[in-house]
């Protein structure tokens, strides 16, 4: 088998790549592990940034978007018993974020994909890169019970954090730069009305907590827990409660609740490998970094990545030009510094820390109060959270 870019992992990364490849007459080949259907279905993120909204739309990807994502100009800060909207759009000059599941984006951009004619393999396994130091680097995988090598041009790792690709690079080429958070996210998904029209972002005595949406029926809802936590210590019942006891007013806001369809902990982390790239191998978005959730940022970092590799590589293949794919891991980094230092300062600023005392509360309820009550602070966070045009 023989394509130009032979893209693993079908998570937004890959797909969104190879959608903007195809659009440059750039041929590709994704290679996924999971079912179509597990990737469908799997729940993860759900705030677009204005500029991945504007990319997708850019590229016809945007009609179902455009009809069922919730636009967002605002959100809620709340914090000692009382709510602060940050007006998002009236601060960033109109940008705004779109309620939109990861699982919808992701239907979206495969259904595209196949009935443009695109090759995506589902269900492949044993997936392992060779020669990327090589001008013809290739894949080697099993698929439909058979062994086969695919090879291509270049090799973008768009598998997320546990793939293949980032660990094929041999030992001394990376520089990984991580934090751990002494805590992890218990996050729902239930069939419930969203309780409020935006999302709320609480900082309690209780811990953090926040109010999303997925559609005017479904609500996700997120409890800050020990990252050592335990699902089978949180009935459904015990929850609400704790979301009840977090998202509490002085005048009585109450939460809507209804059946759980979905429960899970996530970790909060952040890490970052250094060059994205080494040969002919590119990684793109969570197979490079990761990000705390509490910037909502990782589904839109993965797509800012492969704007930036599918620019490079037209340049390459158009012109022979290589400034570009050389400069490609440099252009990331200056974003995903950005945005790891705004998903930091989210995550520091909402969450309580272990060996937190009261001082260190007070500074945490100063900076709160300071956001909604300074507008030069709310802009900075209106700007980072709806994303910034340019890094
Ligand atoms: C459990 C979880 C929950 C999250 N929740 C939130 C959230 O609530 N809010 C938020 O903002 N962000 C969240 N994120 C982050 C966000 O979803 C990611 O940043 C985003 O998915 C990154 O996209 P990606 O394409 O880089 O990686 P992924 O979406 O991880 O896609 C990688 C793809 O590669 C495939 N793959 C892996 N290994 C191989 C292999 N060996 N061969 C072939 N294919 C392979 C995977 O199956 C997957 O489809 C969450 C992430 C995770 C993991």
């Amino acid at each position: 088998m023989r394509t130009q870019v032979g893209i693993v992992g079908a998570g937004p990364a890959g797909l969104v790549l190879a959608h903007l490849l195809a659009r440059a007459g750039i041929d590709s080949v994704v290679l996924e592990n999971r079912s179509r259907g597990y990737i469908e279905q799997r729940v993860r993120a759900g705030v677009l940034e204005q500029t991945t909204v504007d990319l997708l739309r850019e590229n016809g990807l945007a009609q179902r978007l455009d009809r069922e994502g919730m636009v967002h100009h605002g959100l809620e800060l709340r914090f000692a018993g009382r709510g602060h909207r940050i007006p998002l759009s009236e601060l960033t000059g109109g940008r705004a974020i779109t309620v939109y599941g990861q699982q919808e984006v992701v239907k979206d951009l495969v259904r595209a994909r196949l009935e443009a004619g695109g090759e995506i393999l589902f269900e492949v396994d044993d997936v392992t890169l060779h020669d990327l130091d090589s001008e013809r680097p290739a894949i080697r995988f099993r698929h439909g019970g058979g062994d086969h090598e695919l090879r291509c041009d270049v090799v973008a790792g768009c598998d997320g954090f546990h793939g293949v690709s980032r660990p094929s690079i041999p030992a001394g080429v990376l520089t990984a730069y991580e934090r751990e958070y002494p805590f992890a996210w218990l996050g729902i998904l239930a069939e419930a009305p969203p309780s409020s029209e935006e999302l709320i972002y609480c900082s309690s005595e209780r811990g953090f907590a926040l109010h999303s949406m997925r559609s005017p029926k479904v609500t996700r809802l997120y409890l800050q827990v020990d990252p050592a936590e335990d699902l089978a210590n949180w009935p459904d019942e015990r929850i609400w409660e704790e979301l009840r006891a977090r998202f509490a007013t002085d005048d009585g806001w109450t939460l809507a609740d209804g059946p759980l369809l979905e429960k899970g902990i996530t970790p909060l982390r952040s890490f970052v490998v250094e060059p994205m790239q080494y040969g002919r191998l590119y990684l793109a978005g969570d197979a490079a970094h990761i990000v705390p959730a509490t910037g909502a940022k990782g589904l839109n970092l993965a797509v800012a990545d492969v704007r930036i590799l599918a620019e490079a590589l037209e340049a390459w293949y158009r012109t022979g030009r290589t400034d570009l794919l050389d400069g490609y891991s440099a252009a990331c980094l200056r974003r995903v510094w950005r945005v790891q230092q705004f998903s930091w300062w989210m995550t520091s600023m909402l969450h309580l820390f272990d060996d937190q005392g009261a001082f260190d509360r007070r500074l945490q309820l100063s900076q709160l109060a300071y956001v909604c009550s300074s507008k030069a602070a709310a802009t900075s966070l209106a700007e980072n959270y709806v994303g910034l045009p340019y890094v």
